[in-house]
């Protein structure tokens, strides 16, 4: 097995080239506006549901309140992102139902669930 110097393996598929190739979106926020930014120079506003195609269904977003999450369908390979820069994930959880979720999914940055915390802006 060859020894792995960081550089990506000729082997893969472009998917994979395209998830190992993946860098954080380069979010601008707009100063005063929480409900609008300018991800890798396209704009997104907030939602309140984001249609999956995968799911073949609208999924409710989190209601944060200084982020939000956006689907970027240009991306090739990850396309859910959190504003804070991390990508977001759909979250089955039965006790969301009773916070606005009928259908029991919910939408959410993969940071904010993990530590508890988004990733900071301007890191
Ligand atoms: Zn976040």
């Amino acid at each position: 097995m060859s020894k792995n110097n960081g550089s990506i393996p000729n082997n893969l598929s472009l998917v994979e080239k395209a998830i190992k190739e993946a860098k954080a979106p380069n979010i601008i926020h707009h100063r005063g506006d929480l409900n609008k930014v300018t991800s890798d120079g396209k704009e997104f506003t907030r939602q309140e549901y984001i249609i999956i195609p995968t799911m073949g269904q609208k999924v409710k977003c989190t209601p944060y309140d200084n982020h939000f999450v956006y689907r970027d369908a240009r991306k090739l390979g990850w396309v859910l992102f959190c504003t804070c820069g991390s990508p977001a994930v759909v979250i089955n959880y039965d006790a969301y139902k009773n916070h606005g979720s009928s259908q029991g999914a919910l939408l959410a940055c993969k940071a904010q669930i993990d530590t508890n915390e988004h990733n900071p802006v301007n890191r």
